[in-house]
C-alpha cells in the first residue's frame, strides 16, 4: 500500500487525508497543535462557542457538504434565513435584501440613481463571468491586473464603492476586499450569488474533529523540514523535546501558505516564487459575551469606514444554535485591517474599549457585555491581489515540479472553508495519479 504524509490538520489537510485514505492509501497526518481544524479551530468558554469567525458557509459549497454527510453531520447543517444583514449608515441601520448577490447590495436607504448603478454592477459582473477561469492566464488577465477598487469605481463610482459595496463585501469575505484584484473580487461575488448562508451547529471545528477521529493524526508534531525526491518524501519534526523523522512515498503540504517556502527548502524555483509571493491579511476579533442576548435583529452588520472607527463588521452569533447558552448573547466584532494594525500593541482591554465605543457611536448603541475575549490571527485570510491569478496559472502550469509533493490550502481556491476543502481534495487526486501502486512507509 502506498504511503502518504499530510502536513497540517486544517480543513485542507484533513480533506486530502480523508480522500487518500478512502482511495486505499496508508495516510498519516502530522499536526503542530494539540487539536485539528487550523483556522477553523474553536474553543468552549462557559457555554459559549468561541471561534474566530462565525463559520458561515454557502449552500452551494459541495465539498464541505459532502464531507459533512460522510461524518454524519448533514443534519447539523442549518440555514440562517430569519435575520437579514444590514449596513450601518448615517441615517441608521439599513437592512440588506436577502442575499442573492453580494454585489447587488440593495438596501431601503439607497437613492434611486444609486439603485440603478448597483443594478448595473450586477449586469457588469455577469458579463465578466465567463472570463473568470483561474488557470487561463489569458482569459482572466484583464481583470487580474486591475484592482477591485479601480473596477468598482468605474462601474458604481467612489461613493457607492466606499459606503455600500466594499463594506458589505468585506464583512462577508472577512477581509478588506479593496486589497483584491477585480478578478478575485468577482470570483468571490460569483461564489456567493444565489446561495443561502449556512452553519454547522457546534461550528466548523466539529467537522474537523470528526474527520480527525477517522484518520491517523499525530498531534504536537511541529514539522521543520519537508523534502521529496523521485523515490519518496522525508519529513523532520519536533514533538516536545524529541526530534523525529518520517518517511513516505509522497507528501502533501497543507500548512498555512506563508510558511510553505521555509518548510520546503528544495522547491523548484517556480514553486518557491509562488509561495513567496503569497500574502495573508491579519484579523482581530472581539467576542462579546452577554448574560442576556441584546436585541440585534440582524445576522451581520457591516460598517463603512469612518474617522476613528475600527469595527468593520458585527456578527450576531447567538442566532445560531449551540453558539451560546439559552437566552445568553454572543456578538463578534471584527476590526478593520487598519484598526488591527493600529491596535497591534494595545492590550485586550484597550481593544475591547475601542470596540464598545465604536458600537455605541453606531446604530447598534451602547452594549454592556459581561466579558470581552480578544483573538488576534496573523495569517487569517489569503489576499488575491492584482497579479495573483497570473502567478497561480504559472504555478499550476509549471513544467518542472518537485516530485512526490503536492500542496493544499484555501489560497489555491479563493478563501474560506470550501476553498480549503476543495484544494485538499484536488491535492489528493494529484497524488493518487502520480504515485505508483506499491511502496514502503516508515516512521522513525
Ligand atoms: C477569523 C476567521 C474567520 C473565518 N470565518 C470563516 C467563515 O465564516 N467561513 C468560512 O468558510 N471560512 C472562514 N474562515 C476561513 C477558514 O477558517 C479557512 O479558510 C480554512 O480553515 C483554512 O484551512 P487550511 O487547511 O487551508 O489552513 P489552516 O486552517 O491554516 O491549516 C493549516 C494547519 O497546518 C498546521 N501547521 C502549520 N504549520 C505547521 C508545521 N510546521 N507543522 C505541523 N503543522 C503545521 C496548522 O496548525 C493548521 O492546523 C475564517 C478564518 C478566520 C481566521
Amino acid at each position: 500500500m502506498a504511503s502518504v504524509l499530510v502536513i497540517g490538520a486544517g480543513l485542507a489537510g484533513l480533506a486530502c487525508a480523508w480522500r487518500l485514505q478512502r482511495a486505499g492509501f496508508d495516510v498519516e497526518v502530522l499536526e503542530r497543535e494539540a487539536a485539528p481544524g487550523g483556522r477553523a479551530r474553536s474553543r468552549e468558554h462557559e457555554g459559549f462557542l468561541i471561534e474566530p469567525g462565525v463559520g458561515v458557509f454557502a449552500s452551494r459549497d459541495n465539498g464541505l457538504h459532502g464531507l459533512a454527510r460522510h461524518v454524519d453531520l448533514a443534519s447539523d447543517v442549518q440555514s440562517i434565513l430569519r435575520f437579514p444583514d444590514a449596513i450601518d449608515t448615517a441615517h441608521g441601520m439599513a437592512a440588506v435584501r436577502p442575499i442573492e448577490d453580494p454585489l447587488f447590495v440593495q438596501t431601503d436607504a439607497v437613492h434611486r440613481s444609486d439603485a440603478w448603478r448597483l443594478g448595473r454592477l450586477r449586469v457588469e459582473a455577469l458579463r465578466w463571468r465567463r472570463e473568470l477561469d483561474p488557470v487561463s492566464e489569458k482569459a482572466i488577465g484583464a481583470l487580474d491586473s486591475l484592482s477591485a477598487v479601480t473596477w468598482l469605481d468605474r462601474v458604481v463610482g467612489r461613493g457607492l464603492r466606499r459606503e455600500r459595496v466594499v463594506p458589505y463585501a468585506s464583512a462577508l469575505a472577512g477581509m478588506n476586499v479593496e486589497a483584491l484584484s477585480a478578478a478575485a473580487f468577482l470570483r468571490f461575488a460569483e461564489r456567493l450569488r444565489g446561495v443561502r448562508p449556512q452553519y454547522l451547529i457546534g461550528g466548523l471545528a466539529l467537522l474537523a474533529n470528526r474527520l480527525a477521529d477517522r484518520l491517523n493524526v499525530r498531534f504536537g508534531c511541529d514539522v521543520s523540514a519537508i523534502e521529496s525526491e523521485d523515490d519518496g518524501a522525508r519529513v523532520r519534526y519536533r514533538a516536545g523535546a524529541r526530534e523525529g523523522r518520517a518517511m513516505a512515498d509522497a507528501v502533501v503540504v497543507a500548512v498555512t501558505g506563508p510558511s510553505m517556502a521555509s518548510l520546503c527548502p528544495k522547491l523548484v524555483p517556480s514553486e518557491r516564487g509562488f509561495f513567496e509571493s503569497l500574502s495573508f491579511a491579519r484579523r482581530t476579533v472581539a467576542h462579546l459575551l452577554f448574560d442576556a442576548a441584546p436585541a440585534v435583529p440582524h445576522r451581520m452588520i457591516a460598517f463603512p469606514p469612518r474617522d476613528g472607527f475600527g469595527v468593520s463588521a458585527l456578527e450576531v452569533a447567538h442566532h445560531m444554535r449551540g453558539a451560546a447558552p439559552s437566552g445568553a448573547g454572543l456578538l463578534r466584532a471584527v476590526l478593520s485591517e487598519a484598526a488591527t494594525g493600529r491596535l497591534s500593541g494595545a492590550t485586550d482591554a484597550e481593544v475591547a474599549g475601542v470596540v464598545l465605543d465604536n458600537l455605541e457611536r453606531s446604530a447598534v448603541g451602547r452594549l454592556t457585555p459581561r466579558e470581552v475575549i480578544v483573538d488576534r490571527i496573523d495569517a487569517a485570510a489569503p489576499i488575491a491581489g492584482p497579479g495573483f491569478f497570473a502567478s497561480l496559472a504559472r504555478f499550476e502550469n509549471r513544467v518542472e515540479r518537485t516530485p512526490r509533493m503536492a500542496f493544499a490550502g484555501d489560497y489555491f481556491a479563493g478563501q474560506g472553508a470550501e476553498a480549503a476543502i476543495s484544494s485538499g481534495l484536488h491535492a489528493a487526486s494529484e497524488i493518487a495519479h502520480a504515485l505508483p501502486p506499491r511502496s514502503v512507509s516508515r516512521v522513525v
